[in-house]
């Protein structure tokens, strides 16, 4: 199998890095300094068709591969994480459950706006009390006649609370098996709904300009039919959703190892001390080589990882090398802030440089859709390693 990108996959990049370029690069300083959410120029990424790649025609997409998906969300990501991150989940977390699990009926009522990028859904899977350990939500759900009673919470929800966030699914428990173990199952509750409340946004470290909310569950009654897929198989359809997504998030960690790189290559050039640019230095050189590297490498991974989804491969080998995917990417991106900080010296702590947003954008990277404990976890356990 070649993970190489094809000719159209690299055009396509051109024409996302454009648009990237002319939309987003020269206000994403601005956004992330007043926390704003850019709708219009979430619809416009819309417009370019971002959010319709891996849809089917029939619901406005362009019926395309994971990985031009991957392509566009590293070129995203490379000018703003925040923008990055809001493609990532609105068509990894937001769409993909919809479009996979969903009946014919749901499909028709909540993908062509969503394709669009006209509007948003959130994928309500953290809690509280539940994070890596979300089999635990403690949200439930009661069939009442023809409606589910949903009461609980959930946690860091992104595009959960936009103005435009239509709908957001949620794992809710909604009985007990006979072995005790809970059953949990997926509803869509759209926005708006009474008693479903998504509270004001968090103040975060990084990420100013993505929407993550808090939301509230009380008495939120919603159609029986809201049920996505089938009932008690709702958390599996979700790790099912996060394996796709893991490998969609290494995408936004690439764009951000790909900017520090770029941004140093640069500094060292023009940057002088003792006479000489500071990439005369090898303390510094060798650091530089160091990013090139792990650009390498995690595109690879990234890469071979879409390359096997858009095979058809087998899950277990998709999922091992969507967790190794996700785990080197995100930490190496990490690593790569930290080093482009330091070529850029005092300027790599002042906000006007972007390497310090992408400093303070980065660490996210190795929390959300599962920490990188819980890649190694998923990794050593398909390693057939007996950890617990
Ligand atoms: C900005 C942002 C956006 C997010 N967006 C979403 C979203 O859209 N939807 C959603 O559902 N969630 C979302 N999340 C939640 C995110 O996925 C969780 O924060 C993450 O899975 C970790 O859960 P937790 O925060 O509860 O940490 P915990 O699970 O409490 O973990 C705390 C620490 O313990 C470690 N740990 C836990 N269990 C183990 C173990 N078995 N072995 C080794 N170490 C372990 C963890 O790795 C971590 O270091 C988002 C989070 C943030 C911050």
């Amino acid at each position: 199998m070649s993970y190489e990108l094809s000719p159209e996959h690299r055009e396509f990049r051109h024409s996302v890095r454009d648009f990237a370029q002319a939309e987003i690069a020269p206000y994403a300083a601005e956004w992330d300094r007043k926390h704003h959410f850019p709708v219009d120029t979430v619809q416009k990424m819309g417009r370019l068709g971002l959010f319709g790649l891996t849809a089917p025609e029939e619901f406005g997409g362009s019926g395309g591969d994971f990985t031009s998906l991957c392509v566009a969300i590293e070129e995203i990501a490379k000018v703003d994480q925040s923008m990055g991150i809001t493609l990532e989940a609105g068509v990894g977390l937001g769409i993909n459950p919809i479009l996979t699990f969903g009946t014919d009926e749901q499909k028709q009522q909540w993908l062509p706006d969503l394709v669009s990028g006209r509007r948003l859904a959130g994928f309500g899977l953290t809690e509280p009390e539940s994070g890596s350990d979300a089999g635990a939500t403690r949200t439930r759900a009661v069939l009442d006649g023809q409606e589910w009673v949903i009461n609980g919470a959930k946690q860091f929800i992104t595009n959960s609370g936009s103005e435009i966030t239509s709908v957001v699914t949620v794992t809710a428990r909604t009985g007990e098996r006979p072995d005790g173990r809970p059953e949990i199952s997926a509803i869509i509750v759209p926005a708006g709904t009474p008693g479903f409340l998504a509270e004001a946004p968090y103040d975060k470290l990084g990420w100013h300009a993505s929407d993550t909310h808090p939301l509230s569950f009380t008495d939120c009654r919603v159609p029986a039919a809201n049920l996505l897929g089938e009932r008690g198989k709702g958390f599996g359809q979700f790790l099912a959703t996060l394996d796709d997504g893991r490998v969609a998030i290494a995408a936004v960690a690439l764009g951000c190892i790909k900017a520090c790189l770029e941004m140093s290559l640069e500094y060292a050039g023009e940057r002088r001390t003792f006479g000489v640019p500071i990439g005369t230095k090898q303390g510094v050189a060798f650091q530089i080589s160091d990013l090139q590297v792990m650009a390498n490498a995690a595109e690879l991974l990234i890469y071979k990882a879409a390359a096997l989804k858009d095979a058809g491969a087998p899950m277990k080998e998709f999922k091992q090398a969507a967790a190794i995917a996700k785990l080197y990417a995100t930490e190496s991106a990490v690593t790569a802030t930290r080093v482009a900080t330091q070529v850029f010296g005092g300027y790599g702590f002042m906000e006007e440089y972007p390497v310090a947003r992408f400093y303070r954008d980065a660490k996210i990277l190795e929390i959300g859709e599962g920490t990188s404990e819980i890649q190694r976890l998923l990794i050593a356990r398909g390693l057939g390693l007996p950890v617990e």
